[in-house]
């Protein structure tokens, strides 16, 4: 029988409308050229299909620990950083002990609590994105949850919330996780404070760098709980093809990643300030690889319809955030088509 828990989610959400322009899920839009393919396609070939590959990943996790600037055994990996929430949630805490997260924000922290029954403690984020210090000190004292999220930057919003308030929260005593996802285009992080603490990991991902398709997650942490984490994780969850080509795309073509983030970013502030000449719109400011905007000339999922009319697909926030959509940040043709669609549109 099906359990009463798993009954009451929701499916979770992707976006499969067809569209020429897919701004929609937050990967970086730059594939990697021919010439690259085809050196992939020349490891992948050499793979045995028939065995399992290495279960602990050995020489991906030495390559990416080496990348962070930690040792391998400071790390977990995992099937996607959705996967290493999936740990998290079960690992940390007692089942009767909640989950808290600032909301909106990356709809996983709140499945994953679901799934094992237990409680989302949420708190709204302020008028600036910013944690609700007060609020959030209140609902921990009142409802004692175990774990912490937050995603930092934060998905949708786009912004780093104040270290200080997460330091504070992360003295109540709660296990904190620090989802980095979007590092690459912040460069904000709790590395130095999250290898040393008993109660704080990292999350990063090779899914925003260009390598969504891979589905390697990386969790950092001090030694000791890496150690446990560990113990919990499938065997063989990283396949062997993304062992393969994720060790081939850190080592040979890391310079052409970095290139490519350096690109987005750049192109992130020609669309921030494109979009503020909407007076149509309210945009925030973002240090990830996508924009939040609000609009008050209609609503969203009507502007989210004609953007589709128009062959660009973005995000309807609107479901968690007061008419707001997400628009990732693609290559820059990709960017001016948006653009183009959206003034066409507005006016
Ligand atoms: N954390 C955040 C904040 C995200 O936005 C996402 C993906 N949208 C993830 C984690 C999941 O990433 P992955 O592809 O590594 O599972």
């Amino acid at each position: 029988m099906i359990s009463k828990r798993i009954k009451s989610l929701s499916p979770y959400k992707t976006e499969t409308t067809v569209a020429k322009v897919r701004l929609s899920s937050n990967e970086l839009s730059i594939d990697f050229p021919d010439y690259i393919k085809e050196k992939i396609a020349k490891e992948v070939a050499k793979i045995p299909l028939n065995k399992y590959p290495d279960p602990h990943a050995r020489e991906l996790k030495q390559i990416i620990s080496q990348r962070i600037g930690v040792n391998p055994e400071n790390i977990v990996l995992g099937n996607g950083s959705d996967e290493l929430i999936y740990y998290l949630s079960i690992a940390i805490g007692e089942f009767d002990r909640g989950v808290f997260y600032p909301v909106p924000t990356f709809p996983m922290y709140q499945i994953s609590a679901k799934i094992l029954g237990r409680d989302p403690v949420e708190v709204k984020l302020d008028k600036n994105f910013d944690i609700d210090l007060e609020e959030s000190i209140k609902a921990i004292q009142e409802k004692q949850p175990a774990l912490a999220y937050f995603s930092y930057p934060n998905n949708p919003t786009g912004n780093c919330f104040s270290k200080e308030k997460i330091e504070k929260i992360y003295h109540l005593n709660l296990f904190c996780v620090i989802d980095e996802a979007y590092f690459d285009y912040s460069k904000k992080s709790f590395m130095d404070q999250a290898v040393k603490k008993d109660n704080m990991v990292i999350l990063r991902t090779l899914s925003k760098i260009g390598m969504a398709g891979l589905r390697v997650g990386i969790l950092i942490a001090k030694e000791e709980i890496a150690y446990e984490i560990n113990k919990m994780r499938l065997p063989f969850n990283i396949t062997y093809p993304s062992q393969v080509i994720a060790k081939l795309l850190l080592t040979e073509f890391y310079d052409f990643i970095q290139e490519n983030v350096q690109k987005v970013i750049q192109e992130r502030d020609r669309v921030y300030n494109a979009l503020l000449s909407f007076k149509e719109l309210e945009v925030f400011p973002s240090e990830a690889n996508f924009i939040l905007f609000k609009v008050k000339s209609m609503k969203a999922c009507e502007l989210h319809k004609k953007l589709i009319q128009e062959g660009v697909l973005i995000r309807d926030m609107s479901h968690i955030l007061d008419n707001a959509l997400r628009v990732s940040i693609g290559k820059d043709q990709e960017n001016d088509a948006f653009l183009e669609a959206l003034s066409k549109v507005l006016c």
